[in-house]
């Protein structure tokens, strides 16, 4: 079989949990996922630089580079945490708050130090997601795109807590929660997240795509 869509990101975490999502639609049951849904590097695609200023803007081009590629169709995410007294930063420069190579640990270190002064009340962020999907018409140029947005909303606690997950998941507690995101369990996790939920509101066009 060969592939059908591809899915715009060279993290292979990302491309299990864009199968299991996919794997849980009753009308793909047929479909072998692991050979009809592949990821960037395995189509053959560049990396795509992410020089748009929002998340749509990123998520969009590169969804529509992969597209354009490939002549698939193509799903891509952008995403980070948005800290309410920061206005909404980190957002697109969550991967390189604290300088460009900067590790998860550094970016987070700087976030708390520059937040050791805000009370409990006022600590309110939120993981956000925005997915798009472009289908390109059969000279790679995009015939139809949609883009969905998720949030995981949370307050950012005053010390790291849990090690799982990664990036900013030991700070992040989702509303109602007593643990941190990197205290929940992949599932747990995955079943209220930011990126699930993008995904989860544009498994409907995915689907259409592929059963067309
Ligand atoms: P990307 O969209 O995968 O490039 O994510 C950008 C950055 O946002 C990551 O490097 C993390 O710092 C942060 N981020 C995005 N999603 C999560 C998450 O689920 N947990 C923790 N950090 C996240």
């Amino acid at each position: 079989m060969t592939p059908r869509i591809v899915l715009a990101t060279r993290n292979p975490g990302k491309l299990r949990e864009f199968r299991a999502l996919l794997g849980s639609s009753p009308q793909l049951s047929e479909l072998d996922l692991e050979t009809a849904v592949i990821d960037a590097a395995t189509a053959g695609c560049a990396e795509v630089p992410e020089t748009g200023l929002t998340f749509e803007e990123n998520s969009l081009l590169k969804a529509r580079a992969v597209a354009a590629e490939t002549g698939l169709p193509a799903v891509a995410d952008d995403s980070g945490l948005a800290v309410d007294v920061l206005g909404g930063a980190p957002g697109i420069f969550s991967a390189r708050w604290a300088g460009a190579q900067a590790s998860d640990e550094a970016n987070l270190a700087l976030l708390l130090e520059q937040l050791a002064d805000i009370a409990p009340a006022h600590r309110g962020a939120a993981f956000v997601c925005v997915a798009s999907l472009v289908i390109p018409d059969a000279q790679g140029a995009p015939a139809s795109e949609f883009t969905t947005t998720g949030r995981l909303q949370g307050r950012l606690l005053r010390e790291p807590q849990g090690r799982g997950g990664f990036g900013y998941d030991p700070i992040l507690q989702p509303v109602g929660e007593t643990r941190s995101t990197a205290e929940l369990s992949m599932a747990e996790k995955n079943a209220i997240s930011h990126r699930g939920k993008a995904f989860a509101s544009l498994r409907g066009h995915i689907v259409e795509a592929l059963t067309r």
